[in-house]
């Protein structure tokens, strides 16, 4: 089997947009498939010679984001059973949130490897979130623009040791 790489982080950070991106012309062959849950999408990702299954999650999507309910929780624990690691995806423009900072702390008691992600980072009006990122703990954040396709080589790199 491909190893798996999850997708995580809050609303509008551009999960889906880097899902896309990874997975291309291929998208539309994953959403035939059944089992497809709202939650999660799975696709045959590709990135410079790296092949792998990716997914991309919404559990923390549609919540106040003051709190976690245990049910999104649950499924986002589902989705990381079996991943061999983790991209925790950071919105670089709007900086860190609270939900930003209860991921982190969920990701740190997962035994799956973090890979953080710092997108919409084209610019400079992605700079102070990439510095800020660094706060959460899981070292030098991928600067990236999924929606521009900037970073694909850095994320490589990241990846790679983990897959
Ligand atoms: P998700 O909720 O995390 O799945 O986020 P989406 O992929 O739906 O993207 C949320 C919004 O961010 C959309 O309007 C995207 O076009 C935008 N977006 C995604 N990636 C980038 C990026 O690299 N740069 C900028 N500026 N916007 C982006
Ligand atoms: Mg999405």
């Amino acid at each position: 089997a491909l190893p798996q790489v999850i997708i995580i982080g809050r609303p509008n950070v551009g999960k889906s947009t880097l899902f896309n991106r990874l997975v291309g012309k291929r998208l539309a062959l994953v959403d035939d498939q059944p089992g497809v849950t709202r939650d999660r999408r799975f696709g045959e990702a590709h990135l410079l010679g790296l092949d792998f299954t990716i997914v991309d999650t919404a559990g923390w999507e549609d919540e106040d984001e003051a709190s976690l309910p245990g049910r999104m929780r649950q499924q986002t624990e589902a989705a990381l059973q079996g991943a061999d690691v983790a991209l925790f995806v950071i919105d670089a423009r709007a900086g860190l949130t609270p939900l930003d900072e209860e991921i982190a702390r969920y990701l740190h008691q997962s035994t799956v490897p973090v890979v953080l992600v710092a997108n919409k980072a084209e610019g400079k009006a992605g700079d102070h979130g990439l510095f800020e990122s660094y706060a959460l703990g899981f070292g030098d954040p991928v600067p990236l623009s999924a929606e521009h396709g900037q970073g694909m080589a850095d994320l490589f790199e990241a990846l790679l040791p983990h897959l």
